[in-house]
């Protein structure tokens, strides 16, 4: 008889499953998060030590991750990937090295957004994963927090409990932590006393992080729901912060050129060494910067599930309530962050119509192409075009990212069909920030003339001078709070609309 042929042993893939996260370790083990601006993640822990939770936001990230996260994950990665991951490395390596791995493992869990579809952001866990497995961590527990839905429930040991206070208080952080960063870029360029919007702004962000963390129990269903909708808890805090900031003064007589930041969702929101800390970089060149609020984000997440419905394609037994449904709750949404901003006196922008910004976009980018922003960079950068709401665009592309490689393509496309619209696409590596910003320079040179010319122009149209409106400042000095709402009258530039509103509400210009 012949002899049976060796047959290979074969290893097969197993993906990473964390360890139990037991209810009875919560009290001892600390919950790392990160990924957004220090203000959302200070807010979001008043959040979750609200909840009983042990939790820390990772520390900033800077190059040394970058390093960290090439050396242990795949080399095709997108830099986002690269440096969130490299961050979790340096904080766990450092944290090894002072108490050892056992106790990382057992005094630590990573809480991170999870997502399907086809960029990478899908598989951030997975290279989080080789990375734990290059540190021989795999012991260490991380958990995908879904986007899309807010009551996944006590998994895997109930230590981690995915319930509605834990995600309505995460959404409401971002919502706060939003609309205090637009009410910080649209004050500092004009502040009179160098750093006193960042006293004030540190000062607000505990002063949020006390109300997140003393959040009544509603309880845990429709209850905490209701509450969160209907409760002017939050907006009694917005209008204190507002009240803190009418004290900083501002000259909004500087021209600056406004610049608009799109980009890939982690790479425009990050401030710090990951983009070059280009937000505080553009700001030192004489611009006033719009950065771009994680909440547009959260409403385009909705919008998929609304055109499923819209064109039947969902399995829903009840497609047309369920539509119904999320229209109502697009409004809602809408509606609250609506009036946390009209708790700041209407100062921070708008969330943009969603629906406006897939027609805006539709002719170059089809809405059905999912994956980074999608569209939504095309129709972004569109919408500030048609409604002048900036001198230019600065959309911060990461390497190695599909979507956004597209996104870039498409652009072509729109610029040479609007060629005066002034569009910077910024490739970020991580380690070419010279290249970068001189990059960027370039198109902030035409952006500052603009500027210039635009104020020029106002100042003739309104027959103003400098001097006559200083004469009227004095006499009216709220018009020097960084509170006063300066309304848009069609210039693109603040120090422009900010002499037509003089000129014109204020009667100025008759005077
Ligand atoms: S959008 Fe691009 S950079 Fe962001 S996770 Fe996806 S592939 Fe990476």
């Amino acid at each position: 008889m012949a002899q049976a042929a060796q047959l290979p042993i074969i290893s097969h893939y197993t993906a990473y499953k964390p360890r139990p996260f037991t209810r009875d370790q919560r009290a001892d083990t600390t919950i790392l998060y990160g990924g957004l601006t220090w203000k959302h993640e200070r807010m979001m822990q008043g959040a979750l030590h609200n909840l009983k939770y042990k939790a820390e936001p990772l520390p900033n990230i800077n190059r040394e991750d970058l390093d960290a996260g090439k050396e242990l994950i795949d080399v095709g990665a997108c830099c986002p990937t690269i440096f969130t991951t490299g961050s979790l490395v340096n904080f766990l390596k450092k944290e090894v090295k002072d108490h050892g791995k056992d106790e990382v493992n057992s005094k630590y869990v990573f809480l991170t957004a999870g997502a399907c579809g086809p960029c990478r952001f899908g598989q951030y866990h997975e290279s989080y994963a080789m990375a734990l497995d290059g540190l021989g961590l795999r012991d260490f527990r991380l958990f995908l927090l879904a986007q899309d839905e807010l009551d996944q429930g006590p998994g895997n040991g109930g230590g981690l409990d995915i319930n509605m206070p834990m995600s309505l208080g995460i959404i409401w952080s971002i919502l706060c932590g939003d609309l205090i960063t637009d009410l910080e870029y649209m004050t500092r360029p004009y502040e009179v006393n160098p750093g006193q919007t960042e006293l004030v702004l540190r000062e607000c962000v505990e002063q949020m992080y006390d109300l997140f963390l003393h959040r009544p129990d509603k309880g845990k269903k429709y209850g905490t729901l209701a509450w969160h909708l209907m409760s002017s808890y939050f907006t009694r805090a917005l209008r204190d912060v507002r009240k803190k900031w009418d004290d900083i003064e501002v000259d909004h007589l500087r021209v600056k050129a406004k610049v608009k930041i799109t980009g890939e969702f982690w790479l425009q929101t990050h401030e710090g060494e990951g983009n070059y800390n280009i937000k505080r970089w553009l700001e030192s060149e004489e611009s006033e910067v719009i950065p771009p609020p994680v909440a547009v984000w959260l409403h385009y997440l909705m919008h998929p599930t609304i055109r499923k419905l819209e064109h039947r394609h969902s399995t829903s037994k009840h497609p047309k309530a369920q539509e119904f449904l999320l229209h109502a709750l697009e409004r809602i949404y809408r509606g609250t962050y609506n009036r946390f901003r009209k708790a700041l006196a209407n100062l921070p922008h708008e969330l943009p119509d969603q629906e406006e910004l897939k027609s805006l976009a539709e002719p170059f980018y089809h809405f059905e192409l999912r994956g980074g922003e999608g569209h939504m960079l095309i129709g972004k950068a569109l919408h500030s075009y048609h409604h002048k709401t900036a001198h230019m665009i600065c959309e911060l592309s990461p390497y190695s990212c599909m979507p956004n490689t597209m996104s870039v393509g498409s652009m072509a496309n729109v610029v040479g069909k609007y060629p005066d619209l002034l569009y910077a696409p910024i490739e970020v590596k991580g380690d070419a920030e010279v290249h970068a910003l001189s990059r960027c320079q370039m198109i902030l040179t035409e952006a500052k003339k603009r500027a210039q010319a635009e104020f020029e122009s106002v100042m003739d149209k309104t027959g103003l001078s400098v001097e006559r409106i200083r004469k009227y400042e004095a006499q009216h000095p709220e018009v020097r709070k960084a509170t006063y709402y300066v309304p848009h009258r069609g210039y693109a530039g603040t120090a422009a609309n900010y002499v037509m509103h003089l000129a014109y509400d204020k009667g100025l210009a008759r005077a």
